[in-house]
C-alpha cells in the first residue's frame, strides 16, 4: 500500500483519481501546509506528497521523509522543492505542464481581441465613469492582419488555429519545431525573427523564458515593427523588454498591448502599469477551472506512475546514484553535451532523426551519454532542467527520434561519439572523444578532421579553399574589435571546399556576420557558443 500526503487544495478530480486506487492509501488535508511542524512529524509514514507552491518541501522535510519515493508538484514552478536535495535523496520530483495550454491559449485570444477593440477601457468609461462615448474607442479588426507567433509550441500552436479561425494570415517563428508542424496548419514558419517583425500586426510570444528568449523583444526589434503593431506576453515575464515596451507605447509606434506576466511578480508597481493603451492582468492565463482539474489530474497519474516503477513523462529532476562506472563516464559526458549544444546552433534543430554513434568501449549503459547529448541539444529550448527521465520525452515532443547505435571498434580513436543530424536540408555530423581520459575533444565536422577544444565562442565557416580568404576574414573582424584566439582549417581535397573554425574571444556582432557572408568565397558562417 502507498501512503500519499495531500498538503494543498487540488481539484477533487485529481482526489478521487486517488482514492479510488486499491493500492493507496489516501491522506487529504488541504490545510495541511499552513502547520509545517504536523507536516514534519507525519512526513516520515508516507510514500508520496502532492503539495502546489504553498508547502516547502525543503532539506528539513525531505531529511524526515524516510519512506518518500515522489514529490507530486500541482502546477509548474517547483521554487518551493529543494531538487538538489531531492536527487541526492533519490525522490523523483514531478510536475504537470501540460494543464493549462487551453487556459492559456484562450486568455491569448481573449487579450488579443481585448487589445485590438479596447474593451476594457470602454468597459471602465461606461461602468465607472458612466459615460456613453463611442466614438472614442475606434478598434481594428483581427480579420485580414497578419499574426506573428513567436514561438510554436503547445500554446502558440493553438493560439495559430485560433486565430485562422478569425480569417488573419498566420506566420510564426520557431527554429527548434519540424516545418510539417507549421505546413500542416496552414501556417508560414519564416526562418528569420525580422521578418516575423516586419510582417506582422499583431505579435505574440509563446516561448520559454531561456537565456536566448529574454529581451528577446526590446527597441531595437520594436523599431523594425510595423507602425502601430499591437503587442502580446501572455509567456513569461521579460521576453519583451518591459521598459522598451513602455516607451514605444508612449510614443505610439506600438498601438496597444496585452500582458499577463511580468518580470518580477506580484507586479503592483511595474512601469508598465503607467503605459497607455496597456491590458493587463495578474498573471490569470492558467486559471480556469477546466485547467486546475487537468492539473490535478496529471499529477495524480504522474505520482501513481512513479510509485508503481511505470513510466513518468513530467520528471523535474533525475535522482542519481554516484558510481564508479558515472566517474569514468563523466569527461565523455561532457562532450556529449557540447556535441548537443554545437549541434542545436547548427543544422540539426529541425533534424527528424538524430543518430548518436558510440564507438568503442563507452560502457554497459548508453543512457546517461544520450541525456548528456540530449541536455546539450534542449536546454537552450527549453526553460525546466533536462534530465534522465524527462530528454526522451522532450525530444519527442519535439518531433526528432534518436536512435543509438553501438559499434565496438572506434575510428581514428579508440573511443568516439559521433553525431548525425537527418533533416530535409541534408545531414551534419560531428564526433568527438576525450584524451587523456579528461580532455573532450571535437575531432571531425562533416567529414572534415579538426583538433578542437569545444568551449567558449567560434565561427564554423564553409568556403571555397582558395588563397586569401582567411585574410579577408581577419581584418572584418579586426574592424569590428574581435579578438582571434586561434584558427583550424580542414579539407578534403586542395582547391575543393573547406571548412573553417575560428576561435573569437568576444561575440562578433551580426553586422561582422553579414560581412563575412558577402565574401563571395564564403559559403556559409555560423556562430557557435559552447
Ligand atoms: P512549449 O514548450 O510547448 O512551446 C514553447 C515553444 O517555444 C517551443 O516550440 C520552442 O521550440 C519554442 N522556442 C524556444 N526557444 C525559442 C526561441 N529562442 N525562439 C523561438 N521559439 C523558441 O511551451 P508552452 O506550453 O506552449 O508554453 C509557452 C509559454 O507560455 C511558456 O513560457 C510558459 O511558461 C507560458 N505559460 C504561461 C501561462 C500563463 O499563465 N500566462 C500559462 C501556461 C504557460
Amino acid at each position: 500500500m502507498y501512503k500519499v500526503l495531500v498538503t494543498e487544495h487540488i481539484a477533487e478530480a485529481g482526489i478521487e483519481l486517488l482514492r479510488n486506487q486499491p493500492d493507496v492509501e489516501l491522506t487529504y488535508d488541504p490545510e495541511l501546509f499552513r502547520n509545517f511542524d504536523k507536516i514534519l512529524e507525519i512526513i516520515p509514514e508516507y510514500d508520496a506528497i502532492i503539495t502546489r507552491s504553498g508547502t516547502p518541501v525543503n532539506k528539513e522535510l525531505l531529511e524526515r521523509a524516510r519512506k518518500l519515493k515522489v514529490v507530486g508538484r500541482a502546477g509548474v514552478g517547483v521554487d518551493n522543492i529543494d531538487l538538489d536535495e531531492a536527487s541526492r535523496r533519490g525522490i523523483l520530483v514531478v510536475n504537470a505542464p501540460t494543464g493549462n495550454t487551453l487556459a492559456a491559449t484562450e486568455h491569448t485570444m481573449g487579450m488579443m481581441i481585448s487589445a485590438a477593440r479596447l474593451i476594457p477601457y470602454a468597459h471602465k468609461s461606461l461602468k465607472e465613469e458612466r459615460r456613453w462615448d463611442r466614438k472614442k474607442f475606434m478598434g481594428v479588426e483581427l480579420a485580414g492582419k497578419t499574426l506573428g507567433i513567436i514561438g510554436f509550441g503547445r500554446i502558440g500552436s493553438r493560439v495559430g488555429i485560433r486565430a485562422k479561425a478569425f480569417d488573419m494570415k498566420v506566420i510564426a517563428y520557431d527554429p527548434y519545431i519540424k516545418r510539417e508542424k507549421a505546413e500542416k496548419l496552414g501556417v508560414e514558419l519564416v526562418d528569420d525573427l525580422d521578418v516575423l517583425l516586419r510582417r506582422s500586426d499583431i505579435i505574440t510570444v509563446h516561448t520559454p523564458l531561456t537565456d536566448e528568449t529574454r529581451n528577446m523583444i526590446t527597441k531595437k526589434e520594436i523599431e523594425k515593427m510595423k507602425d502601430g503593431v499591437i503587442l502580446l506576453n501572455i509567456a513569461r515575464g521579460g521576453i519583451i523588454n518591459e521598459r522598451d515596451l513602455y516607451e514605444a507605447l508612449v510614443s505610439g509606434k506600438v498601438r496597444a498591448a496585452a500582458v499577463d506576466v511580468f518580470t518580477k511578480e506580484p507586479a503592483t508597481d511595474n512601469i508598465l502599469l503607467d503605459a497607455p493603451n496597456i491590458i493587463v492582468t495578474p498573471h490569470i492565463g492558467a486559471n480556469t477551472f477546466e485547467s486546475q482539474t487537468n492539473v490535478a489530474v496529471i499529477i495524480a497519474n504522474q505520482v501513481l506512475a512513479a510509485l508503481r516503477g511505470d513510466e513518468v513523462e513530467f520528471a523535474v529532476n533525475a535522482p542519481y546514484e554516484d558510481t564508479a562506472a558515472a566517474k569514468v563516464l563523466k569527461p565523455f559526458m561532457e562532450l556529449a553535451e557540447k556535441l548537443g549544444l554545437f549541434a542545436v546552433q547548427v543544422a540539426c534543430s529541425r533534424s527528424k532523426e538524430i543518430v548518436l554513434e558510440y564507438r568503442g568501449d563507452l560502457g554497459e549503459d548508453l543512457k546517461p551519454l544520450t541525456t548528456a547529448f540530449l541536455k546539450g541539444f534542449l536546454e537552450k529550448i527549453v526553460d525546466i532542467p533536462v534530465n534522465l527521465i524527462n530528454a526522451p520525452f522532450l525530444a519527442r515532443e519535439k518531433g526528432i527520434s534518436i536512435v543509438e547505435v553501438r559499434r565496438p571498434e572506434g575510428i581514428n580513436f579508440k573511443k568516439l561519439m559521433r553525431v548525425t543530424c537527418k533533416s530535409d536540408a541534408g545531414e551534419f555530423t560531428i564526433a568527438g572523444t576525450v584524451m587523456d581520459e579528461k580532455f573532450p575533444k571535437i575531432v571531425e565536422i562533416n567529414g572534415f578532421l579538426f583538433d578542437l577544444t569545444p568551449e567558449g565562442k567560434l565561427l564554423l565557416i564553409k568556403n571555397f579553399d582558395v588563397p586569401g580568404v582567411i585574410g579577408k576574414l581577419g581584418s572584418i573582424l579586426g574592424k569590428y574589435n574581435v579578438n582571434i584566439a586561434g584558427f583550424q582549417l580542414g579539407r578534403i581535397e586542395r582547391g575543393k571546399e573547406a571548412k573553417g573554425v575560428i576561435l573569437v574571444d568576444n561575440d562578433v556582432p551580426p553586422e561582422a556576420i553579414g560581412e563575412i557572408k558577402d565574401i563571395p568565397e564564403i559559403l556559409e558562417v555560423k556562430q557557435i557558443n559552447l
